[in-house]
């Protein structure tokens, strides 16, 4: 199943709904529910949070194949306006790792680490598919970084990592862009980096979730960022140096995991600088591409305006 976001109009102050992608079409969540209720009632709901409802997105599994085999799906049409939102537009938290690729920690200089590397990136960065990356003045350096991301949708405290997999509610692509100089300055002081992430729109998030029975092994799939058409990055994530449920399970020991985290997997190597202008895309062919322009700060200016 694959899961997202939309807005009825492309509006910044609008809220989001979830959707059900089926064929190419987003479904209203809330319309597909009430289909499944009236066919066989379950006691389904569509929680108004949109961090909680990864945690029920396993009880829609039975209702959605039952539609689906009865070509129920097809039939359910709602216009909906499709301005596309990040599947979950505020996360919980983005828990990020770092070098979790053995050749992107040595471009940039760096070790391989012996334990995972955490660091916290604010859930106000998240921008939608198609959504403007704005590079302000002065920053220097912003890089692209893709990366598998994790949706948790169970709580879990010191979980083994032989359950981990069931903490997780699916999949999506994140681009943990950064400002590479920035981080840089600040490592050098021995300061945090948060900031250097966290600048406004540094987290394109999306297209859409995918459920784990889509993904039976997400230790095999081929991430591909582009940089206006161009092949930047390419690896496979089974060159993850720490797995996703060694990495549930070494978080979980330090901090109870909740419904809405996302855990940005690491990038691999050929991390690069974008350019006002560029379009970079993200991409897992199990998931979509996610896809956004580099604007300057012009465009920030003309948004605040409005
Ligand atoms: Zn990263």
């Amino acid at each position: 199943m694959k899961f997202v976001c939309y807005k009825e109009f492309d509006d910044p102050a609008e809220p989001s709904f979830p959707g059900l992608l089926h064929k190419g079409r987003t479904l209203p969540l809330a319309r597909v529910v009430a289909v499944a209720e009236a066919l066989n009632p379950r006691g389904l709901s569509v929680p108004e949070d949109l961090n909680q409802l990864v945690s029920v997105l396993p009880t829609y599994a039975a209702a959605l194949k039952e539609l689906e085999a009865a070509k129920i799906l097809d039939k359910i049409w709602q216009e909906v306006g499709v301005a596309p939102a990040a599947p979950l537009p505020r996360p919980n938290r983005i828990l990020a790792i770092g070098r979790n690729y053995a050749e992107h920690a040595a471009e940039l200089g760096n070790a391989a680490p012996t334990e995972p590397i955490v660091f916290q990136k604010a859930s106000s960065s998240v921008i939608a598919p198609g959504t403007p990356i704005i590079i302000l003045s002065g920053v220097g350096r912003v890089d692209f970084e893709g990366e598998l991301a994790v949706v948790i949708g169970k709580a879990g405290k010191n979980v083994p990592e032989n359950e981990a997999m069931a903490l997780v509610a699916g999949y999506t692509l994140f681009n943990d862009v950064t400002a590479r100089d920035e981080q840089k300055q600040a490592q050098a002081r021995g300061l945090p980096w948060f900031l250097a992430k966290s600048y406004d729109t540094f987290g394109p998030l999306g297209p859409c979730l995918v459920t784990p029975d889509e993904i039976p092994d997400p230790h095999a799939l081929e991430l591909t960022l582009t940089v206006n058409g161009e092949v930047r990055q390419q690896a496979n994530t089974s060159q993850m140096l720490f797995s996703i449920p060694q990495l549930i399970a070494y978080l979980s020991r330090k901090m109870a995991l909740e419904p809405g985290d996302i855990i940005a997997t690491g990038t691999p190597p050929g991390v690069g600088p974008l350019h006002i202008g560029d379009t970079v895309e993200v991409s897992i062919p199990e998931i979509g591409t996610l896809s956004n322009p580099v604007v300057g700060p012009d465009f920030a200016d003309v948004v605040e305006m409005e």
